[in-house]
């Protein structure tokens, strides 16, 4: 079992195994709401403690397309917690417990500003992630 939380405690959710993927976003959208390193959980592996109610969701104006929750209480942010995908990115930063996986890509490097150094492996993309 994962417990996952935001900063406060409102919102505190579990999810039943582990998410399956870990990559870190260097774009500036999720760069500005602090939520780079993603990982991906499947929907039905998430369950809600408390604080469903307190998740807000910010859907920005076009071009950019991805929904932001965050808790209204403190503005942890959450990635697409809300989202009716099979399986969808939240921050791994919300999650309490440590976890196995590693980071397997960046993303959007291209955008990333030069404060940042990357220091592993992990394959790089300008953009989305090739998938072959
Ligand atoms: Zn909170
Ligand atoms: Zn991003």
């Amino acid at each position: 079992m994962i417990e996952g939380s935001c900063c406060c405690g409102a919102v505190q959710f579990t999810l039943d195994r582990p998410p399956s993927m870990m990559g870190t976003c260097h774009c500036s959208r999720c760069r500005k709401v602090g939520a780079n390193v993603l990982v991906f959980v499947a929907r039905d592996s998430v369950s809600w403690v408390q604080g469903r109610e307190n998740v807000a969701r910010y859907q920005p104006e076009a071009p950019y397309t991805y929904g932001r929750c965050f808790c209204r209480t403190c503005g942890t942010s959450l990635g697409e917690i809300l989202s009716e995908e099979e399986s969808f990115p939240i921050s791994a930063h919300a999650l309490d417990s440590d976890l196995e996986i590693r980071n397997r890509f960046h993303e959007f490097v291209a955008e990333k500003p030069s404060w940042y150094e990357i220091c592993d492996a992990a394959e790089q993309y300008d953009g989305h992630p090739v998938t072959t």
